[in-house]
């Protein structure tokens, strides 16, 4: 009896001991877990750049938490887009931190191997099985879609920010931050090659010498078109001339006659101009997004028999190509860099300048 006891005893303090090396072994593994996924040990609240009624920077904005497939990115270079500036007039009704141009660090994701990796990313998060779009290919146009400061989710102009990790593109070393922050306006620019059809030997006139003119002129130039930039800033033109670009000022505007013309100007007037330079079956290329709605004659569309074509996103993988080549100039176009704590300041000069870039944290390279 008093044998049996005492193996009783021994048998739980065997069971005892397996008990605390397993536990001990979960918990370690948890916190390890934790230090590597989540990206909230960091502090909870960051620096944000957002526009609610207003645009101020929120000193005590809450980080992003890592959602499954998705990733959590430091940026360290920010482009401010005339998306960027309407959405602050009321385009879209949005609401929460802007930004959807950045380069970054990858922080955070729930597939490690994409943790410590330079990226860009495309800005529509898409749910990827709705019949649809996503089916059929066009992600860009999920009905289910949040997009990067601009519908629905968060943008980047902050300490750190979420995309789906499908969104993200590695960026190659040999591209420094200051091209790859240009990325996603120059795949928007080459969507336009996706959807229309440029000839060698079509005239192409391009009008808007502005942030994203300054990117559509050097990308329909590739085909080796003939091509005409119609602006008001004369002091921008020396890079594109360098290139073969014909510059005019809207003042002085050619005859009409334009196989394909692109309206880039995100004014009203301007696409009354893009209108007239088309040729009858020629091609009409809408860029601008406004936030109130916008006039054109139609019945003179169909008397001309004008093709109209409206373009939005493009693709990422083309875009980084185009930079590693060398085939674009983009850093000549930043026209000044500011922190992001200084980000409403940017915004003001933004306005009538070419890039204006939110410097975040440095590239680590
Ligand atoms: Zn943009
Ligand atoms: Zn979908």
């Amino acid at each position: 009896m008093h044998r049996r006891r005492w193996d009783l005893l021994l048998q739980s303090l065997v069971v005892f001991c397996y008990f605390l090396l397993f536990r001990n072994v979960f918990l370690s593994y948890n916190t390890h877990q934790k230090s590597a996924d989540s990206f909230e040990i960091q502090g909870c609240t960051m620096d944000a750049l957002v526009f609610n009624e207003q645009l101020y920077i929120d000193t005590a904005y809450p980080r992003p938490t890592l959602r499954a497939n998705e990733a959590i990115i430091r940026p360290h270079l920010l482009g401010i887009c005339n998306t960027d500036i309407e959405i602050t007039h009321g385009y879209k009704g949005f609401r929460g931190v802007l930004g959807h141009e950045f380069v970054g660090t990858v922080e955070a994701a729930t597939d490690r191997a994409w943790i410590g990796r330079r990226v860009v990313g495309e800005i529509n998060a898409y749910c990827a099985d709705c019949a649809t779009s996503c089916a059929l290919g066009g992600v860009e146009h999920c009905p289910k879609r949040t997009t990067l400061g601009i519908k629905g989710r968060d943008g980047a102009m902050a300490e750190a920010f979420a995309l789906p990790i499908a969104c993200l593109h590695e960026v190659p070393a040999s591209v420094p931050d200051t091209a790859a922050v240009f990325v996603e306006p120059l795949a928007a620019a080459l969507e336009i090659l996706q959807a229309v059809h440029i000839r060698p030997t079509d005239r192409v006139a391009v009008v808007g010498d502005g942030k994203l003119g300054a990117l559509i002129v050097q990308v329909v130039r590739l085909p080796g078109c003939s091509v005409t930039l119609i602006g008001r800033h004369p002091e921008r033109w020396a890079l594109f001339q360098r290139q073969g670009i014909a510059c005019r000022h809207s003042s002085d505007l050619p005859p009409t006659g334009y196989d394909v013309v692109i309206d880039c100007t995100g004014q009203v007037g301007g696409l009354d101009t893009a209108r007239q330079l088309v040729r009858p079956r020629g091609r009409l290329v809408l860029k601008s997004t406004f936030h109130h709605n916008v006039t054109l004659n139609l019945s003179a569309l169909v008397v001309d028999e004008i093709e109209v074509i409206g373009s939005r996103c493009g693709p990422f993988a083309p875009a980084l190509r185009l930079l590693e080549r060398g085939l674009v100039e983009v850093e000549p176009l930043i026209s000044a860099v500011y922190p992001l704590r200084d980000a409403v300041a940017a915004f003001a000069a933004a306005r009538g300048q070419l890039k204006v870039m939110l410097q975040v944290s440095p590239d680590q390279k």
